[in-house]
Order: structure tokens, then C-alpha cells, then sequence
């Protein structure tokens, strides 16, 4: 894959949805090219069961592990025709769509493994395909200034358009959508559920919902339709063009802001600072509720320089009442060999 993108290839059994609701799964049994998927009814079942409706903290949806019945997949029920992309000739597209801007040939995928030519036409494959949900309180995400003491219906699909070393969830991040569990979950539906469960939001999140933009957009759609609002959780890598239009759908957005500095993004993120920069500079003018967590990772973004010219420039740029949250790294993925955040330094 693109960029040298470390890609999970362990069979379905050892590639497990952590956030997903486990009762809901068996032990793996197929292959990759097999991905079994959750049956819907099942999910759908077990999402509408009241205690859910409590908005316990970080409460997963629960049903008997006997009632997790599987279906064959059907994939043409995920693929919708990309939203921007451009057509190039000999069949290859450009996706526009974050600024990695891949170019793609017939029958391939972009960097993030979920998007891919067709015949010259470029799909997305993850429209309603879940692989994690759960109901969080939005302080979760962490929002803490939109809607506080709500919960928010919180939604992935597999992939991500940047690889950071210190990503949490890398199993379902890194992956194709056909490398993990995956639940048939439409916009509507999607509404319905959280609307049941007394959520006052969905939140798209865990995962990088940029790749997922077009499922994003339609469930922001839906959502309001039941009176829901919609959050995004996102690293911010995304262009001008998807990132207003996205802005005219959603009511908040929370930027990881990786660093501040373009190397951290280049060797860490496999992404670049100056687009995320300019992406919440966009979301600002757009009037949009935005919010920043900064990941502190020992000696590798906490000094404090890089502190004070951030607090600067979001002062400067976006102004004084973007909230700012500094979070502690704990190590995970392919940073393990650096210690939890020190309190001190928080
Ligand atoms: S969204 Fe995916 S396919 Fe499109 S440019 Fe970004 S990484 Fe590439």
C-alpha cells in the first residue's frame, strides 16, 4: 500500500473489534477475503434494549453471545460513487477528498484501504458499515463544552487516511473494511438507534470519519430528521471543499492536533500540520463549534515551546474561546517504548 502503510494481514480471528459490542461475536471463522458480518436484526435487537436508554458510561450494546447469528456478506450494499474524486485518463481517478490527494488506478485503493476505482469511477466501500459502536457521554470523545452530560451514539468503519505510531485504535484503524466485523447499519437506522437510546448526538469517531464522509453526511442528514445532532471526531485531514461542504451537516467538530510541528507529523503521523491548520481556520469561519485535544507524548511534542507557539496561533487564528485539551499518551501500537504522559507534565 501507499506510503509504506503497515497493514494488518492476520485472519479475521485475530483481528478483533475491541469496541464493538463483544457479546455480539464468535471467534472468528473466515479468512480475510470472507469477512463474516454481524446480522443486523441481531444488532439492531440488541442496540434497542432499554438499559442502553440509561446512557450508561461507555456502554456497549448487549445481547446473548448464543443470539450472534451471521449473515454472508453482501458488499454492494456499501458502495456508493465517491463524493470527490476526479476522473483521469486511462481509468485513473484522483481523490480529493483529504490532501494525500491518491492517485488511483483501475481496480486499486487509496491510501486508507476504503476507497477504491471502479472502471474509472471512484466508491467509497464503507457507506453503513459499521465495525464499532458504542454509547459514550460525549465528554468521552472528549467534547466539553457541546451538549455536556448527553451521550452520543458513536460510530466507526474500518481505515484512515494518516498512520500515527501512537494510535489506540490501530485494529480497526489500519485495516480494510474486509479485515474486521462489520455490521450493515444505514443512515437511517443509524438515527432511529440513537433517538431510542435517548443519545442526544452521534458521534463519528474511534476510527478516522473522513474516510467515511459520505456515511458521515447521510447520517448527519438523518440524524437531524429525529431531532439528533451530529459530532465529529477527526484529525482534521481533510481539504477545503469536503471540509465546508461537511460543515453545512454537522453541529461540532474536535480536531486532534497531532503537534505542532510539521516534523512530528512527518515522522509520527505520516501526515502534514499545515493542512489540519488550515482545516480549523475553515471550520472557524464556517461558524462551526470547534474543539482541540493535543495527545501529549514524552519528548516527542511536550516541550515547552511547542506548547506556547500553539497556544499562540490558536489565539491568534481561531481566537480565544476554542477550547484547548491536553490529554495524556499512554503507550500503545508502535509507540510502546515511551512511558505515560508524567501528571507533572500535564
Ligand atoms: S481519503 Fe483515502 S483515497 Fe482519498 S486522498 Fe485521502 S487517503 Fe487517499
Amino acid at each position: 500500500m501507499a506510503d509504506g502503510k503497515v497493514l494488518r494481514t492476520e485472519p479475521l480471528d485475530r483481528a478483533p473489534n475491541h469496541l464493538l459490542p463483544v457479546e455480539l461475536l464468535e471467534p472468528g471463522r473466515g479468512g480475510r477475503e470472507t469477512s463474516p458480518e454481524l446480522d443486523r436484526r441481531t444488532f439492531l435487537k440488541a442496540a434497542a434494549l432499554p438499559c442502553l436508554a440509561c446512557g450508561l458510561g461507555g456502554a456497549g450494546v448487549l445481547a446473548p453471545r448464543a443470539a450472534a447469528a451471521r449473515t454472508k456478506e453482501d458488499e454492494s450494499r456499501y458502495i456508493r460513487e465517491a463524493r470527490f474524486y476526479e476522473k483521469q485518463p486511462h481509468k485513473k481517478t484522483k481523490c480529493v477528498l483529504c490532501p494525500r490527494e491518491c492517485v488511483i488506478d483501475d481496480r486499486e485503493r487509496g491510501y486508507c484501504g476504503v476507497r477504491e476505482n471502479r472502471g474509472g469511477a471512484y466508491y467509497t466501500l464503507v457507506h453503513s458499515r459499521v465495525c464499532s459502536a458504542h454509547i459514550d457521554p460525549i465528554e468521552k470523545k472528549p467534547f466539553f463544552h457541546v451538549y455536556p452530560g448527553t451521550t452520543a451514539f458513536s460510530i466507526a468503519t474500518a481505515g484512515c487516511n494518516v498512520n500515527c505510531k501512537m494510535c489506540q485504535n490501530w485494529e480497526i484503524s489500519q485495516v480494510r473494511p474486509e479485515q474486521v466485523r462489520n455490521v450493515y447499519l444505514p443512515p437511517k437506522e443509524l438515527a432511529t438507534l440513537a433517538r431510542q437510546n435517548g443519545c442526544k448526538s452521534i458521534a463519528y469517531t474511534y476510527t478516522e470519519p473522513v474516510v467515511f464522509y459520505e456515511y458521515m453526511v447521510d447520517s448527519a442528514d438523518a440524524g437531524h430528521a429525529e431531532g439528533v445532532k451530529s459530532v465529529v471526531v477527526t484529525g482534521g485531514y481533510i481539504n477545503r471543499k469536503p471540509l465546508e461542504e461537511l460543515c453545512r451537516h454537522v453541529d461540532a467538530i474536535k480536531v486532534d492536533l497531532k503537534a505542532f510541528s510539521e516534523k512530528y507529523y512527518e515522522e509520527i503521523v505520516n501526515g502534514k500540520l499545515k493542512p489540519v491548520l488550515d482545516g480549523l481556520v475553515t471550520m472557524k469561519s464556517r461558524g462551526m463549534w470547534t474543539e482541540i485535544v493535543y495527545l501529549v507524548v514524552p519528548t516527542l511534542n511536550d516541550s515547552d515551546d511547542e506548547f506556547r507557539r500553539l497556544a499562540k496561533w490558536v489565539k491568534a487564528e481561531l481566537g480565544p474561546d476554542v477550547p484547548v485539551h491536553f490529554s495524556r499518551f499512554h503507550p500503545e501500537y508502535l509507540l510502546k517504548n515511551l512511558p505515560p504522559t508524567p501528571l507533572k507534565t500535564l
